[in-house]
């Protein structure tokens, strides 16, 4: 439906987008997810026409659309900063794009649907005030709604939650999700906070100095991301990258060749034959599949506990596992002590390995039920 292809813009010496490639299907609520200055911004006021690539195209449904003006193009966007007119009321702020001469809509059609709208988004009481009364949720309320009140062809949105407090944000998610699902909208939208993206994307885009790294359902970036980069990007919390050594016939943890992680000899073999002999590698694990133990086991490894973090119903131990830093989803009955000591396992088929020098993932072959197939 709508492909950006081949797209580059540097403004001076920065390359904002980078021979950028990115195609958002009909229906879909495609997120671009990547840290402060990847060039999300820039890829969107790309797409809606308020900013000209040096290079590349912006085709809609087949159509070279890379000259048009923004107008021409009707796509609806909303940015952080969101543009608000403050001295009108919330009612004439959500009339205005239906007021634009481009549509002619009729001032009964006006009302019928600005009443629609606040309705939907739990604004009719707002309506009479003027927006610069507002606090930042409500407006951010009422910028969603003039975002929504036409239907154009895409909405575009810019970090749209993001600037919120924690519960607004979770509240405007369910309906954000709930609108695009029953309207069958098709959004591009940006954003840094991957607990949102990962919360309402159909497809994540992962992006990083210009470039896409990744794109898929945001539970398939998740198991399989292509590179520490995207692994960084996409988990909340992160990741646990280990420096680690593999030899002849194992695995261990640089700087500490006690403490072995048990591979299979195939698993061994297959990086081996990828760092061309042995040598260091990353290896991640997510914190949900590190087995935590407060009594020694067969295999596990030992760790001290430096704190607890709460993250709403779970819990995580932060532990050094020699000199790395490990975090862990603490199961219910496991209530280690600061300073105690504890036992890890690091199940060899949920284990990632990336190069180090280039952050690469090295693949092991996977079966059906996602363990590795030897
Ligand atoms: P954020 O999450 O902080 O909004 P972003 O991923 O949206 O970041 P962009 O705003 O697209 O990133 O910026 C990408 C890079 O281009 C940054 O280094 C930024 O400083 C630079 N940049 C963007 N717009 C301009 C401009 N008009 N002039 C000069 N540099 C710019």
């Amino acid at each position: 439906m709508l492909e950006l292809r081949d797209i580059t813009k540097a403004f001076g010496d920065i390359v904002a987008v980078n021979h950028l490639d990115l195609e958002v299907k009909k229906g879909e609520f495609f997120i671009i997810l990547g840290p402060t200055g990847a060039g999300k911004t820039t890829t969107l006021r790309i797409t809606i026409g308020l900013e000209k690539p040096d290079s590349g195209k912006v085709l809609y449904e087949g159509q070279d659309i890379t000259q048009l003006s923004p107008p021409l193009r009707d796509f609806a966007f909303m940015f952080e900063s969101h543009n608000l007119y403050p001295v009108l009321n919330v009612y004439d702020n959500l009339a205005f794009p239906l007021r634009s001469p481009l549509f002619k809509v009729p001032e009964s059609e006006v009302k019928k649907r600005v009443e629609a709208i606040a309705d939907e988004l739990h604004i009719t009481h707002l309506l009479p005030r003027r927006v610069s009364h507002l606090s930042g949720g409500e407006q951010q309320r009422v910028a969603l709604g003039r975002a929504l009140i036409r239907r154009p062809k895409i909405y575009i949105l810019d970090e749209p939650i993001s600037s919120l407090d924690y519960k607004l944000r979770e509240e405007l998610q369910t309906e954000f999700k709930r609108i695009h699902e029953e309207y069958g909208i098709t959004i591009l939208s940006a954003t840094h906070d991957n607990v949102s993206a990962m919360a309402m994307a159909s497809r994540i885009g992962i992006m990083e100095n210009g470039r896409i790294l990744q794109v898929g359902a945001p539970r398939d970036i998740y198991t399989n991301p292509m590179s520490v980069s995207v692994a960084r990007i996409i988990g909340a919390p992160s990741m646990n990258f280990i420096d680690c050594v593999v030899g002849e016939t194992s695995l261990w943890m640089h700087g500490h060749q006690e403490f072995v992680i048990p591979l299979s000899p195939p698993i061994v073999g297959i990086l081996r034959r990828e760092l061309k002999g042995q040598g260091r590698i990353l290896v991640g694990i997510w914190p949900e599949d590190i087995m935590v133990s407060e009594k020694i086991q067969e295999g596990y490894l030992k760790a001290l506990v430096e704190n607890i973090e709460y993250h709403g119903a779970e819990r995580f131990v932060n532990l050094a596992l020699g000199e790395s830093p490990l975090k862990a989803l603490l199961i219910r009955n496991c209530v280690p002590k600061h300073g105690a000591e504890i036992f890890v396992f690091l199940p060899e088929e949920k284990l990632y390995f990336f190069h180090p020098q280039n952050g690469l993932r090295i693949y092991v072959q996977l079966g059906r039920n996602g363990h590795y197939a030897f």
